[in-house]
């Protein structure tokens, strides 16, 4: 029989460690490489121009890769389940391969192209390749619930085999068996769109440092490595100044659209340790930010309601505000304190923030300071980074709202003293809140509280060239501290609860008032829930 194979792209943006792929090829006598615009990525609204810049520069990048081994990449827009029975068609397609996604959007896309093939009696071979390990397989040990505690998540996994050892990336052989005659017109038909061409007016440049694309992925995986092998202790570094600026080994956004397979960097990071410390076996906490990951992946699998508080099992129901005008000023970086602004900034120009950044403006956003819901910052991050991933941005929300996945403590970070202790003469801030850059380093966290001749002299009057803060932080987050305490008051009224979820209910003893200036976090590494986040 002839197999004519049609492996569709989706996440998986590589042709190192790409099962599906592989299995597209095997035997077939032609093959081709779709992605499919998919409106629901799409959808303009959802989507800032940064990572759609992305995403253009890791389909013109595999298109690159491909192009050297004489094939292309087809890129068709519109609806997958409008664009594939026009494609089996056309090419008549035999075996349709593609990367198991184990979100329940993709789930439900997925089984209706399953369907779909069937009717045309088109094979789908499914593989897994997008997280280390299977999060049904997961639920499945542990009775069919998410687990809700690291921990648990740790025990389980570590019960099962390590994750698959990495494929090779295609070879040009292996694509000569299976040539696909390409088109004369290919490139009207087929090639990778411009932001322009998408609607995009005047999309500008982006920031330079986050390129898209399997190659850059992994020139930075070589870096990742050099310097953890150079940190060799493998501890995760503490935070410096410098780490709040974006580094050309920060690996995220590849991981999410999957220019970078996970297992490669599981096992080259597990090579190096290794060799390095020649141990018979690393300990997990080598692979902690990885498995973060899987955690949220696992917890969010069979949840369609992951990422909202209405139906969502997992989530505690917080009576938060409803501020659009709020909301606004924090979305748009205009909060009045610098640090909060400048986070803010940086995610909108560049589209990546550090981690402690994002528990910074996150905590701020909800449980901190303006009490609104992290649903509505779920939506912005969904919108503005670079690595936004459904499972793990709406998981580490909830995580740091306090409304799922239970912490012991909950702390606040004072939107003031915590940047402060990271980077105290504020060039962060001075970059991204560029109004403020000739502000003393005494002042610069705090512009306020500046003598009037002090704010004349740095040349930004706050309440003209600059905005007051919008809230009094002391007394905002003292009455929050207490309307979350109600909540879980009430909450540990309901018996069971506790039981059925496998968590235990916080100890509201240890709930901190300090806003954040508390002494253990003088020592941003040892805050509580970064430490229970890392
Ligand atoms: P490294 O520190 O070098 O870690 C390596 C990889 O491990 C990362 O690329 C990432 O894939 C994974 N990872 C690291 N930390 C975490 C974590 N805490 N949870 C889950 N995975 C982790 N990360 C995302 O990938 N997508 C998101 O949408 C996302 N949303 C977040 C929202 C909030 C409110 C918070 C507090 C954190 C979020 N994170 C998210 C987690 C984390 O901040 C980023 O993964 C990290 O900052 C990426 O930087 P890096 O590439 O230097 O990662
Ligand atoms: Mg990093």
């Amino acid at each position: 029989m002839v197999v004519h194979a049609v492996h569709w792209f989706r996440k998986g943006l590589r042709l190192h460690d790409n099962p599906a792929l592989q299995e597209a090829l095997a035997g077939a006598d032609t093959a081709r490489c779709v992605y499919v615009l998919d409106p629901w990525f799409a959808g303009a609204a959802k989507v800032g121009v940064n990572r759609w810049r992305f995403l253009l520069e890791s389909l013109e990048d595999l298109d690159a890769s491909l192009r050297k081994l004489n094939s292309r990449l087809f890129v068709v827009q519109g609806q997958p389940a409008d664009v594939f029975p026009r494609l089996f068609k056309e090419w008549n397609v035999t075996r349709l391969t593609f990367e198991y996604d184990s979100e329940p959007y993709g789930k439900d896309r997925d089984g209706a192209i399953i369907k779909m093939a069937q009717e045309f009696g088109v094979e789908t071979i499914v593989r897994h390749s997008h997280t280390l390990y299977n999060p049904d397989r997961v639920l499945e040990m542990n009775g069919g619930n998410p687990p809700l505690t690291f921990k648990r998540f740790q025990a389980l996994v570590n019960r099962l085999e390590l994750p698959k050892k990495p494929l090779p990336t295609v070879t040009a052989e292996q694509l000569a068996g299976c040539r696909t005659q390409l088109a004369d017109d290919h490139d009207e038909r087929y090639s990778v769109p411009s932001l322009e061409e998408l609607g995009f007016k005047n999309p500008g440049k982006g920031a330079s440092v986050w390129k898209g694309g399997e190659t850059e992925a992994l020139e930075r995986l070589g870096k990742h490595l050099d310097r953890k092998a150079w940190v060799a202790n493998f501890e995760r570094p503490r935070i410096k100044a410098h780490s709040l600026f974006a580094s050309a080994t920060g690996l995220s956004p590849y991981l999410c659209f999957g220019c970078l397979s996970c297992r490669v960097f599981y096992h080259h990071l597990r090579e190096l340790y290794l060799k390095l410390r020649r141990r018979s076996s690393p300990p997990p906490s080598l692979f902690g930010q990885l498995l973060w990951r899987e955690f949220f992946y696992t917890a969010a699998t069979n949840n369609p309601n992951f990422d909202r508080m209405e139906g969502n099992p997992i989530c505690v129901q917080i009576p938060w505000d409803h501020n659009p005008e709020a909301l606004a000023k924090w979305a748009e970086g205009r909060t009045g304190f610098p640090w909060i602004d400048a986070i803010m900034t940086q995610l909108r120009q560049e589209g990546w923030v550090h981690h402690l950044a994002r528990h910074a403006v996150a905590c701020f956003l909800t449980r901190g300071d303006l009490w609104i819901s992290w649903e509505e910052g779920v939506k912005v991050f969904e919108e503005l980074l670079l690595d936004a991933d459904w499972s793990v941005n709406a998981g580490s929300w909830m995580w740091l709202s306090c409304s799922s996945f239970f912490q012991q403590f909950f702390h606040c970070y004072c939107p003031v003293g915590f940047g402060r202790r990271i980077d105290p003469n504020g060039d962060y801030i001075r970059r991204y809140v560029p109004q403020l850059k000739d502000y003393p380093d005494r002042y610069v966290y705090e512009p306020w509280n500046a003598p009037e001749a002090v704010q004349r002299a740095s040349g930004c009057v706050v309440g003209v060239d600059y905005p007051k803060p919008m809230i009094n932080h002391a007394e905002s987050t003292r009455l929050n501290i207490e309307r979350m305490k109600q909540v879980y008051q009430q909450l540990s009224h309901y018996r069971g609860l506790s039981e059925s979820l496998h968590v235990s209910i916080p100890d509201f003893v240890s709930l901190s008032t300090e806003g954040g200036d508390t002494p253990d976090s003088s020592r941003p590494a040892r805050l509580t829930p970064v430490q229970r986040l890392q």
